[in-house]
């Protein structure tokens, strides 16, 4: 049977072609999906605007709107395990990986619903005595929320919550590998209560249906997450449209480990930064910088580590890494690998696909660390997005920081020492939008998360998040007899 997708509020057969979800681990079929035609593209759209303006959601009250949101948090923490198992039918990932990123989403829709129901609009200072001022926050209108594959759950309800909780309408587009766990998140919403004709999810091809949602006039905000390519073929929509964006991209994240650093704490940290989700992950530590008097003895024991880790079906208990998306993303990991040999780095383990036992029908990559590049190789510039470290040496702290900034992208860095005075130092000079000390890919959804340079524009999450789907009104009230100087 070929399933539905959600086109504002109903349940039906999209317009476009039929696809496949495969389960990257055997490539076995989960389901034939229908997907978005343009002419649906023009429905959702149309009428989320006829939606969002209705004045039972434009007055809606704040914990009106909460409501909803404090409901599909307990809604998706009821089917936790259903959720993270779909989840990981979708994209590989293992069950302990998928089981958190739903627990994420649900705490991101309860503390939206607290943020909503708790922000403040302000009175302005007064400049004179004859009149009142006032500055209130208003929705944008349709927001195009454009997601990627590789945390579906969270990234979606990181987008949805607090558009929704503005007082938006939202069309979803998903990324096509994740259209399941994305019509399962509308299901939930439906069942939440969220009036119809305010949430589409539109499966379909990014390159056509992504872009026309983008383009379409009515929407007056694109929130995507996503390759730093596609975001800045969408910043020129917004640009030529005079909409905002909030985009979260790419990243080259560096890594760093001082003299000072717990050795042992520092190199199960760095596996964990860029092995788990098998280097999928715009925020993995894929660059790596040792310094000079521990690089040997370090790297032996991050070798040692890698070895250790457990490579297998994603369904498996106690697997640190399941599939690649694809065949195609595996061939595309393999040549950046076979790319940095070419330019005189030295696979130090790993460097190939994994074709046997269980993980033979799959797309499997061993966890791979490359030395003897320099920091300006293409292998240690670009994004691979695959389990492949790039592992360097630093004499000083200048040097580090020079090579760790020497980037195009700027999301995330680490850094390992005992000395906290050197690691404040060291994360305010860096030029990236997160830092993590003594720890990695540790998330609170009060922090604000977004890139610097080509990581991004903009900032998610964070008590103020709401805002950035909202425009600023001034409302003026004048209080006496004589408004203006014309007055007799
Ligand atoms: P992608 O850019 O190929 O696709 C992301 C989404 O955009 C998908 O839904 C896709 O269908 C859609 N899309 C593609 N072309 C489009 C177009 N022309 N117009 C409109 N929509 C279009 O990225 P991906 O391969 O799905 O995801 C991996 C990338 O996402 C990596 O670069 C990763 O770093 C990044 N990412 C960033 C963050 C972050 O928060 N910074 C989080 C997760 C992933």
């Amino acid at each position: 049977m070929v399933k539905h997708i959600y086109i504002a509020g109903e349940w039906r057969l999209g317009r476009g072609h039929v696809i496949e979800s495969r389960f990257p681990a055997d490539n076995t079929i989960n389901a034939h999906i229908s997907t978005a035609s343009l002419e649906d593209v023009e429905e959702a759209i149309t009428k989320a605007d006829q939606a969002w303006r209705q004045p039972q959601w434009r007055n809606a009250l704040p914990h009106e709107r909460a409501k909803i949101l404090y409901k599909v948090a307990d809604i998706i923490e009821s089917r936790v395990d259903e959720l993270s198992q779909l989840q990981t039918r979708d994209n590989g990932k293992p069950l302990s990986e998928t089981r958190a990123l739903v627990l994420s989403a649900a705490a991101t829709a309860r503390f939206t619903a607290a943020a909503c129901e708790t922000l403040n609009e302000e009175l302005t200072t007064q400049r004179a005595a004859d009149f009142m001022t006032m500055s209130v926050h208003e929705p944008v209108g349709v927001v195009a929320a454009i997601t990627p594959w590789n945390s579906p759950i969270a990234s979606e309800v990181q987008k949805l919550a607090p558009a929704l909780a503005a007082g938006n309408a939202v069309i979803l587009k998903p990324a096509e590998a994740t259209s399941l766990i994305a019509l399962e998140l509308a299901k939930i919403f439906e069942e939440a209560g969220l009036p119809k004709g305010l949430l589409s999810v539109l499966v379909g091809r990014g390159s056509v249906i992504g872009d026309a949602i983008a383009q379409h006039p009515l929407v007056r905000k694109i929130s995507f997450t996503g390759g730093t390519s596609t975001g800045r073929h969408l910043a020129h929509i917004a640009a030529e449209k005079l909409i905002t964006t909030s985009l979260e991209l790419g990243g080259k994240s560096p890594t760093i480990v001082l003299p000072d650093a717990d050795l042992e704490m520092a190199a199960k940290g760095i596996a964990y930064g860029i092995f788990s989700s098998a280097g999928q992950a715009c925020i993995a530590g894929s660059r790596l910088f040792i310094h000079a008097s521990i690089y040997e003895k370090f790297l032996a024991r991050l070798v040692e580590i890698t070895q250790g880790l457990r490579v297998g079906h994603p369904e498996a208990p106690h697997v640190h890494m399941g599939s690649l998306i694809n065949e195609k993303h595996l061939a595309s990991v393999h040549r950046y690998v076979e790319l940095a040999k070419a330019e005189g780095g030295t696979v130090v383990i790993g460097g190939e696909a994994i074709t046997e036992g269980e993980c033979a029908k799959g797309s499997f990559y061993k966890p791979t660390i490359i030395t003897g590049l320099d920091n300006r190789a293409q292998t240690c510039q670009e994004e691979i997005f695959g389990p492949v470290l790039v592992v360097m040496s630093y004499e000083n702290e200048q040097d580090l920081i020079q090579q760790a900034n020497d980037s195009c992208f700027g999301l995330a860095a680490g850094i390992w020492t005992e000395n906290y005075r050197k690691a404040w130092q060291i994360a305010r000079a860096l030029e990236v939008g997160t830092v993590w000390i003594n720890t990695y890919k540790k998330f609170s959804i009060s922090a604000p998360f977004g890139g610097f340079k080509d990581s991004g524009i903009g900032r998610e999450k964070g008590r103020l998040g709401i805002l950035s789907y909202m425009q600023q009104k001034s409302i003026y009230l004048g209080l006496n007899e004589q408004p203006n100087p014309w007055a007799d």
